[in-house]
């Protein structure tokens, strides 16, 4: 066997190499988990894969991911799918970790159920990744709500002193354990009882190790533009890169915003501050029924609909004007009604405008973030299995926001670069062989709110780290993942 000069050729397609390049014929050998020839390959393989009509590209890196707990032994048959090699986790302040005597409110449901914590720091929460059998590679975010819970509770105050070093020696752990920066989430609570100045303390922590500091910001509403620049003050302030999770402008009346909202990022780019954002292909926002039922841009009983519960569920796909009729309610009366019976309840809310989806995503600096939820139950949002074929399928090729290659890059070496990941994102050699063949004529998202649950069609096969994860478009055996550590 080990005779031939690969462990794995992959002949006949055409390699996009994901720095933005357009595609070209070549040949890719691959041995030890690593990419060791790109071009007219003479040798032989132990196993060859004939690409012939294919597009060859670095694999995927999802870099808004909210699979803490589903990666630790989890089949990640949702992400693996779609192509995704790469989940970062940690987003949006949330996490299992650091954690004192419980998790974070939120984290059981958000994260995923059957989570039983080794853990208490955020460096052993990493190390239990790395004993893990991984079924893609993980990178961690430390998450600001996760330290803030750990060292006071959900108190709405500023912290003390004694505090403030505690949650800056929390945040400095998971950093010298490899974490690749800070996230908050200032909508939720408890990051949304920190002030700008507990934020850029803690984000001067990621800074001094090298990280980078990733936001759900405190408004995607009628305050955009305000929370923009409290993000870009956080990088001004500690002194490293921002990136801004899920850039959107959320209701009806805040439609149009993000023009204003990336020409003050390009704005402040200029002037010297690095900043980038990711975004999921769909006008439909998702996260727990409760952060939003009281926000007006997500009044309209007809736009908002329940997801996952725990036990009712009967109310999971159907609106709030739905649930409303079946309840005999007015429709304010009936949120508080589920909200009673689920407080963890997961919806998804039509808050957004088609217009400024195609703009963000079509800027330059957007990366592709599911923000999937991987709940038990239910209906999640389709972004979970579909956001990566979505964006190939219906944005590229059918809508034509962007060629192929800048399609890729957004996938591949833009989140490897800005995420510290210098051996991903890119064929070439020496680089990790993470790589997904796909036929760029068929590629399509397949979930939708009623049927999320259904992966994409035309991805034929997925290699994480040199190993097959999906062969012929079905997912095997392997678990090849490793969790990526600050490069
Ligand atoms: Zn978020």
């Amino acid at each position: 066997m080990s005779e031939n000069a690969y462990d794995l050729l992959i002949r006949g397609g055409t390699v996009y190499d994901g720095t933005g390049s357009p595609g070209a014929p070549a040949d890719v050998g691959i041995r030890d988990g690593v990419i060791v020839a790109v071009g007219d390959i003479d040798g032989a393989g132990n196993r060859t894969i004939d690409a012939g009509g294919m597009s060859i590209a670095p694999g995927f890196i999802d870099v808004h991911a909210h699979d803490d707990a589903a990666i630790l032994g989890g089949s990640m048959d949702f992400k693996l799918l779609q192509g995704v090699t790469t989940d970062i986790v940690g987003n949006c302040g949330a996490g299992v970790a650091p954690m004192g005597d419980r998790l974070m409110p939120g984290a059981e449901l958000v994260l995923g159920s059957g989570v039983a914590p080794t853990w208490s720091s955020f460096g052993e929460y990493m190390e239990e990744i790395d004993r893990s059998s991984l079924a893609l590679n993980v990178g961690c975010l430390v998450p600001h709500g996760a330290v803030r819970f750990r060292r006071m509770g959900m108190d709405a105050r500023a912290p003390t002193d004694g505090e403030m070093s505690e949650m800056r020696a929390d945040v400095a752990e998971g950093m010298e354990a490899g974490a690749l920066g800070l996230s908050t989430g200032l909508i939720y609570p408890p990051g949304t009882f920190a002030k700008t100045r507990e934020i850029i303390e803690l984000a001067r922590v990621a800074a001094a190790a090298g990280g980078i500091y990733a936001s759900h910001i405190r408004n995607e509403a009628d305050g955009l533009l305000d929370a923009v620049a409290e993000a870009i003050a956080i990088g001004g302030g500690a002194g490293l890169p921002v990136h801004i999770s899920h850039h959107k402008a959320s209701g009806q009346p805040n439609w149009g915003k993000t023009k204003e909202s990336i020409e003050l990022i390009e704005t402040r780019r200029d002037q010297g501050i690095d900043i980038t954002f990711d975004a999921y292909p769909y006008v439909a926002a998702s996260t727990v029924l409760s952060a939003m039922a009281r926000r007006p841009e997500a009044a309209d009983p007809d736009s908002v609909l329940v997801a996952s519960v725990r036990e009712k569920h009967e109310y999971e796909g159907k609106t709030i004007a739905q649930i409303a009729e079946m309840l005999d309610l007015p429709p304010a009366d009936a949120v508080r009604r589920v909200l009673s019976e689920e407080p963890q309840a997961i919806a998804v809310f039509f808050v957004m405008d088609e217009a400024d989806v195609r703009r963000v995503l079509g800027h330059r600096l957007c990366m592709i973030g599911s923000d999937g939820i991987p709940s038990a139950t239910g209906k999640p949002h389709p972004r979970l299995y579909g956001t990566f074929a979505r964006v190939l399928g219906t944005y590229c090729r059918t809508e034509r926001l962007f060629p192929l290659e800048e399609a890729l890059r957004k996938m591949t070496s833009l989140p490897a670069k800005r995420f510290g990941l210098s051996d991903r994102g890119a064929i070439g050699e020496g680089k990790a062989a993470d790589i997904v063949v796909f036929d760029p004529e068929t590629i399509e998202d397949v979930a939708t709110y009623e049927e999320p649950r259904k992966h994409p069609a035309g991805i034929q096969y997925v290699i994480v780290n040199g190993q097959v994860a999906v062969d012929e478009g079905r997912q095997t055996e392997a678990r090849a993942g490793e969790l990526l550590r600050r490069s």
